[in-house]
């Protein structure tokens, strides 16, 4: 706890101290120094934009040892601050509790699938479940609580997949209005976060025995919900980071007393796993198949993880579709016009959408979300200005190197890239529309007229 003053340590609840040592006998001296040792940060290369291997080599960072349940992650050694640097900003990179890089490795969502995230702000697991998608099929990352999306919408836009819709409603909402589409749906549950308790002091300060039962609750309604979105044959995880077992192995057994259509399938042990732990709350014994994830055991905070299989087999159904809003005539003139001088890439017309003077690119076998309320739809192309198209800052985190043709290359640590991160202007001889990339990787855009590059880089994003 180094960068911790003591001052800031508020003590580990009695309490939870006193429940923790009645469920883990001679393990409880290990797992409780654990919880007073140095939190371990990952970072996850998004592989949407490069290998893990070819990041390695351009890494400024100390990267330690891979991940062991997560391929594309390393545990970062060293003092380093990954995310001021500008290859966050172009969105190489997420920095994860290596723990919570379990969930969405464990659901191993497909290419080509529909998945929802339905507890999803501030992001993590979505990008994670996006690059494992290979940015192809349909994420939906909801957040019921709106002061959380706009962040969940940032990451997803840095993130640069394409495929992502982020929602802001209630699970209820969502059930009530799609039902069961979804292949894989995970449930990150708002928990009492014990499992955080190395670096969060409020997790902490809240915890009570009377907090735990309310998180049981609301945690038990939530997954009741999401049951109903997962279609027949398709796939329910269920993951929270924290210990108490009421939390964990119970809210699993009432589901299954509720809904026998479901079935947990067993989870593979990756080094330093734990087994589910039925017998803490007398839960059924196939919860042995659920993981736990012990800070004494491996690099990463507390977690849970328990994988569900809904019974039966779908067909090829067809869902409500979008209802189309595709381009007027002259918005498809200026809009092509825009990409034969900009874009090194083709995007299929039938997935383009408008809304308002907006123009998005929605994901391969996007459904129609009616009235619920949507935040971000694929990618937002840009917006149909009088006579011109002016392109939106998500575009260009979603090109890849080599789809541009106006390249605009910046280095890490010249004075030019710190300018462009602040919102200046630049010398150039580029004319019109130009990504500027960092090091080869797009991270916004700028405009040459004249000898100058006009910054677009948002305001929001600047350093
Ligand atoms: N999955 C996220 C990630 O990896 O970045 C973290 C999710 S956090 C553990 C749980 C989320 O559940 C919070 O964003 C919280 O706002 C949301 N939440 C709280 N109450 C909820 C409810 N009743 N239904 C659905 N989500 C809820």
């Amino acid at each position: 706890m180094s960068r911790m003053t003591l001052k800031n340590v508020i003590p580990l609840p009695g309490q939870f101290l006193d429940r923790m040592q009645s469920f883990m006998g001679d393990e409880f001296p290990a797992f409780a120094e654990s919880l007073n040792a140095q939190p371990k940060t990952g970072l996850r290369v998004n592989t949407l934009k490069l290998s893990s291997e070819q990041f390695q080599s351009i890494s400024p960072f100390a990267l330690g040892e891979k991940v062991p349940w997560c391929s594309s992650a390393f545990i970062l050694d060293g003092e380093d601050r990954p995310g001021l640097h500008p290859f966050h900003l172009a969105g190489l990179y997420y920095l994860q509790d290596p723990s919570a890089m379990s969930p969405a490795e464990l659901l191993a969502p497909q290419p080509g699938e529909r998945v929802l995230d339905l507890a999803a702000a501030p992001g993590g697991k979505t990008t994670h479940l996006a690059a494992l998608m290979q940015g192809r099929g349909l994420l939906v990352a909801n957040e019921i609580k709106e002061k959380r999306v706009g962040h969940l919408a940032q990451n997803v836009e840095r993130w640069g997949a394409g495929n992502v819709v982020v929602t802001n409603e209630t699970p209820e909402r969502l059930a009530d209005y799609l039902g069961a589409v979804f292949d894989r749906v995970l449930v990150d549950a708002p928990c009492s976060g014990e499992g955080m308790f190395r670096k969060d002091m409020g997790a902490r300060a809240d915890w009570s025995t009377e907090m735990v039962a309310g998180c049981a609750v609301r945690q038990k309604n939530i997954l009741h919900i999401a049951a109903k979105l997962v279609r027949a044959g398709g796939h329910l995880l269920y993951s929270t980071c924290t210990f108490a077992p009421e939390e964990d192995e119970g809210v699993i057994e009432q589901l299954l007393r509720e809904y026998p259509d479901f079935e947990i399938v067993q989870l593979p042990k990756f080094p330093g796993f734990s087994s589910g732990k039925p017998e803490w709350i007398e839960a059924r014994p196939a919860l042995s198949g659920a993981v736990r994830l012990f800070p004494h055991l491996l690099n990463g905070d507390g977690h849970f993880a328990c994988l569900l299989r809904k019974q039966g087999e779908t067909g090829e159904e067809e869902f409500p579709r979008p209802r189309r809003s595709g381009l007027s005539k002259s918005l498809a003139e200026l809009w092509r016009s825009f990409t034969a001088q900009t874009l090194a890439l083709d995007l299929p017309e039938d997935r383009l959408q408008t809304a308002g003077e907006r123009l998005y690119y929605l994901p391969e076998g996007c459904l129609d979300f009616g009235r619920l309320r949507t935040v971000h739809s694929g990618v937002w192309l840009g917006s149909f200005k009088k006579d011109r198209f002016e392109p939106a800052h998500p575009l260009s985190l979603f090109l890849k190197p080599g789809q541009a043709k106006n390249v605009f290359d910046l280095q890490v640590g010249s004075p030019q890239l710190a300018a462009y991160l602040r919102g200046e202007t630049l010398e150039t001889d580029v004319r019109g529309w130009a990504v500027v990339t960092v090091n080869g990787f797009p991270i916004g855009w700028g405009k040459g007229v004249q000898g100058t590059l006009k910054n677009h880089f948002p305001k929001g994003w600047m350093i």
